[in-house]
């Protein structure tokens, strides 16, 4: 399904490499090409737009690591964007509901709702060890109810038994109750299709839903169908609410267009997505399994994530040789709190040292927490190069021209410098011990 794309995508982002640097006409040129080839791929058109908007405020004047290529950090940005855009956590269906969890399906007819309905039961109930039911409420189509016991039969799955004459509200409620008086875990409610939406069918789902109580509305929708496939999923959201997407045919040769867009557009997770007729031909939507198959280019990305874990060891080891040296400046302690930051709060550089876990609870009780980085950050960038050298030059007049630059006062400084103080002089300790082989060995 993603081959044009990979293609197109591959080729510009490979003219790249080699380049000497990322300015701001070479990622201008990489984007025109990568705003053509989603444009191609049928992702929506706004979609396209904040999507090159955001790799291009990434890329230009990125830092391109040591030991990587121009080209190959604008791919690993287009990646991490193209997964934060199709959803970044995969996410499936949500059974984390009282018994019997109720699934809803809904969509046009065609979509692929009914088979979708079978091979989701046969997914829980083989692989998870669930009990479940599966309804059909098609009351309109006249086999409907006997293809989908038929797929029943196939997964092994219990059917409700086929009722002639009962409403599609009327046969939710039997379901249900069916459900809970059988001990089923989970019952999928397999609604009635239309070859486009119109205010009959949306007014059944409102009623199904209004007594079926879903946990989960998962509408169906033929990715063949792109933008189509989009459109329908707002007015579904709209005017039913769903929860999550199955998208269907993602074996075929559609351009991908709509699961790229799906996730943007509606806010709603792709949960699952069918790649076939049979009834094993589903799979987990993993964000970036797919964007690592759009781009085509995993070992790129990996290779870039091991230069910037590389880079942050060789600072580190740095800094560590500056800390055992006992010299340790407000530049330093600025560079710690961002790597710290960076690095997702207290655990930064000083989780990965032998050593330091006494200082990190001494800093928590000196009040820094991961809350106030940006603070104390915001306050060191506020001094000249000078005070940060020399922080003992630092008096009242210069501590209120900070604190002016800052948005903080003389009591958040004086906090730091303290803070700054006592980590400096509790690192000439260490770096004495570490002299003799102590607490620091390990890192030199
Ligand atoms: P419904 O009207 O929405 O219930 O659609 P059906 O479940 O009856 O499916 C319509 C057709 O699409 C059937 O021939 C299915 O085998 C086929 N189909 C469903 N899902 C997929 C899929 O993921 N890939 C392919 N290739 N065909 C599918």
């Amino acid at each position: 399904m993603f081959e044009n794309l990979q293609e197109r995508l591959g080729a510009i982002l490979n003219n790249l490499t080699g380049r000497g640097a990322l300015s701001e006409a070479d990622v201008a040129a990489a984007l025109r090409e990568v705003r053509r080839a989603l444009i191609e791929a049928d992702v929506a058109l706004d979609v396209v737009r904040s999507f090159t908007e955001r790799v291009r405020e990434k890329a230009v004047g990125a830092e391109v690591l040591k030991s990587v290529k121009p080209g190959q950090m604008v791919v690993k940005i287009v990646h991490d964007e193209l997964v934060e855009m199709l959803g970044a956590e995969g996410e499936t269906i949500d059974l984390n509901a009282p018994a019997p969890v109720v699934l809803m399906m809904v969509g046009l007819q065609g979509s692929g709702k009914t088979t979708t309905t079978g091979k989701i039961a046969r997914r829980l109930s083989e692989r998870q060890g669930k009990k479940v039911l599966m309804a059909s409420l098609d009351t309109r189509r006249p086999a409907a109810q006997e293809q989908l016991r038929q797929i029943g039969e196939q997964v092994s799955v219990a059917t409700l038994p086929i009722v002639a004459g009962q409403s599609p509200v009327d046969i939710a409620k039997r379901a249900v109750q069916a459900a809970r008086l059988g001990g089923h875990d989970v019952v999928i409610l397999d609604t009635a299709g239309r070859t486009h939406i119109d205010e009959p069918l949306m007014a059944e789902m409102a009623d199904i839903k209004r007594v079926a109580n879903p946990h989960e509305i998962l509408l169906v929708a033929d990715s063949l169908t792109g933008q189509d496939a989009v459109n329908l999923a707002r007015s579904f959201d709209e005017r039913v609410g769903i929860t999550g997407l199955v998208l269907t045919r993602m074996d075929g040769d559609g351009r991908g267009g709509a699961a790229l867009s799906m996730r943007a557009v509606t806010g709603k997770p792709i949960k699952l997505i069918g790649t076939g007729e049979k009834m094993d031909a589903l799979e987990e939507f993993h964000p970036r399994r797919i964007a690592d198959r759009i781009l085509g280019m995993g070992d790129i990305v990996s290779l870039v994530e091991k230069a910037a874990e590389t880079i942050d060891q060789e600072k580190a080891a740095a800094m560590a040789k500056k800390m055992q040296a006992g010299k340790f400046d407000l530049n330093d302690l600025a560079e710690q709190l961002q790597q710290m930051q960076k690095m997702g709060g207290m655990g930064g550089i000083m989780g990965l040292m032998p050593g330091m876990g006494k200082m990190k609870d001494q800093l928590a009780a000196a009040g820094l927490n991961d809350k106030t980085f940006a603070r104390q950050i915001a306050i060191i960038r506020s001094m000249t190069p000078q005070e940060r050298a020399n922080p003992d030059i630092l008096k009242n007049s210069r501590k209120k021209r900070i604190a002016a630059g800052s948005g903080t006062d003389a009591a958040q400084i004086n906090k730091l410098l303290k803070m700054h103080r006592q980590m400096a002089d509790m690192m000439k300790a260490m770096g004495g011990k570490g002299r003799k082989g102590g607490m620091m060995r390990g890192l030199m």
